[in-house]
């Protein structure tokens, strides 16, 4: 391995620990790094210079001292901006919170700092996580480190870019449609969407409470289980955080697929799918099977719905959840003659128009005499996928799908037709609505190269088995394959 840069986490973990190089010479190898690729992809809104140093010298102390708390010890890692940091500006890519330094930081954040991780920035996204290219940010898109001319996927585009990039060696985003897995497989690397409840969503901003999940970006599975290690586990600061003891996804990586039974579910493979993609896919289904594990086939009928229910249930929850940035509280405020001009006039200049299109659609749905047509038909709609998927999983143990219908598009692609967009999602909002697993794995490339995410979903808390076939997923795809711009060349 020439460039440290490059390193798994396992595989920098061993070199620190070996005395190989120290926690600031890996630092500054990612340093190096987003010094070239920066410039083009803009995965990062900050980059904590002074913060990631000292955090990188007290690793290196603990490392002398053999005080180890952990997988991440002296690794840099990059947060979705959506992730309050103390001190460090938090915006949500959203005009309304620039400046806004929050003064505290979220359980996650807290946790890895503990764990000794050197938090290296925070990472461009859709405006308060709405969207599926990163194109929705206040503060310029973030570019895919394949190809510059396309998107990496959203709303953590920033933190798959950087990952991808080698502009940090791993990251964390937030999940609430789609949004750690989609840019994850657009980017070709992991992204992994846990049980809702086991990261705590304190000092997560929210967008819909009752959907948003933090969780890892990686270039191995391994990895992302080292990743969740360390943020993962109950926190009374989260009323929906779960109480009982952390799944070990650890154990089973090596264990192979032999036994299992894989459903391949008919609503999310073939129609819609790139074919392409589907090639990628299909070939993965007939590896695990060479691998000893039975393929079924099983149905959701209500996830045709799901897509249509999560633009009610997400809306309506965001239009409470942004209703706190008043003009008063955090971030920008602008001048009005009475209070109810000032807050107008804040929030008018401040949320961008997917933001706003969300908001007014979230108080339609949620407003007198329409409340029980849309967002009450909706909750009844997520209760039918929440039975479909308990059915599925009496005949299999984890499904599988594409991640994402295509590889990566071109910017501008999509943002005139929001509903195009919104498709980029409708593989992987159905484990939201059910609160269940899912991961994206990368397993190959297309025509022009691009990769392609293959998504395992596993039942609540079936996080050790969903990882066991994603680790033989990994081996059998053997996807070396990396991004163009991964690169500390200049030019
Ligand atoms: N793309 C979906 C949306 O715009 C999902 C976003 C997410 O998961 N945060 O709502």
């Amino acid at each position: 391995m020439s460039d440290l840069a490059d390193l798994s986490v396992g595989g920098a973990a061993a070199g620190l620990r070996a005395g190989e190089f120290t926690a600031v010479e890996l630092l500054e190898a990612v340093h190096r790094r987003a010094a070239v690729t920066e410039a083009e992809l803009h995965a990062y809104l900050t980059i904590d210079r002074d913060g990631a140093a000292r955090a990188a010298v007290a690793a290196d102390s603990a490392l002398r001292a053999a005080d180890d708390p952990g997988p991440l010890l002296g690794i840099p890692v990059a947060l979705k901006d959506n992730m309050v940091t103390r001190g460090v500006e938090t915006t949500c890519s959203s005009k309304i919170l620039s400046g806004y330094r929050p003064p505290y930081d979220g359980t996650a954040v807290s946790r890895l700092r503990a764990g000794g991780a050197v938090i290296f920035g925070k990472t461009n996204l859709d405006e308060f996580a709405m969207g599926s290219s990163t194109e929705n940010s206040a503060y310029g898109p973030t570019r895919n480190p394949w190809d510059p001319e396309r998107v990496p996927g959203g709303s953590s585009g920033g933190s798959a870019a950087a990952v991808a990039a080698g502009s940090a060696m791993i990251a964390y985003g937030s999940d609430t449609g789609g949004s750690i897995r989609q840019p994850a497989a657009l980017c070709g690397i992991v992204g992994v969407k846990p049980t809702y409840g086991l990261v705590s969503r304190y000092g997560l901003i929210a967008f819909a409470s009752s959907l948003d999940q933090i969780g890892p970006l990686t270039r191995t599975v391994e990895d992302a289980v080292a990743a969740l290690e360390v943020v993962g586990g109950h926190d009374p600061a989260d009323s929906t955080s779960y109480p009982g003891s952390f799944p070990d996804m650890r154990s089973g990586l090596e264990a192979g697929v032999s036994g299992l039974r894989i459903g391949v579910v008919a609503e999310l493979n073939g129609a819609g799918i790139d074919p392409a993609v589907q090639a990628a896919v299909d070939e993965t289904v007939a590896g695990l099977e060479r691998a000893g594990a039975t393929v079924v086939p099983v149905s959701l009928p209500s996830v045709a719905y799901a897509l249509s229910a999560y633009y009610l249930i997400a809306p309506a929850e965001c239009s409470a959840n942004l209703a706190r940035f008043d003009g008063v509280r955090y971030g920008l405020r602008r001048h009005g003659e009475t209070v109810e001009e000032m807050m107008s006039t804040t929030r008018g200049e401040g949320f961008g128009p997917e933001v706003t299109r969300r908001i007014l659609l979230g108080t339609y749905a949620l407003s007198a005499g329409y409340y029980d047509a849309f967002y009450g038909q909706a909750q009844r709609v997520r209760t039918l996928i929440i039975q479909d998927f308990a059915d599925a999983y009496e005949q299999a143990d984890v499904l599988v799908s594409p991640t994402s219908p295509t590889t990566a598009f071109p910017l501008g692609a999509r943002t005139e037709d929001p509903l195009s967009m919104y498709l980029s999602d409708v593989c992987t909002i159905p484990s939201n609505m059910s609160g269940d697993p899912a991961i994206s794995v990368p397993v190959g490339v297309d025509e022009n190269g691009l990769p392609v995410g293959f998504q395992i979903m596993a039942p609540a808390l079936g996080e050790p088995v969903m990882m066991r076939v994603a680790a033989e997923v990994e081996r059998q795809a053997g996807f070396t394959a990396r991004a163009r711009l991964a690169t500390s060349e200049v030019g």
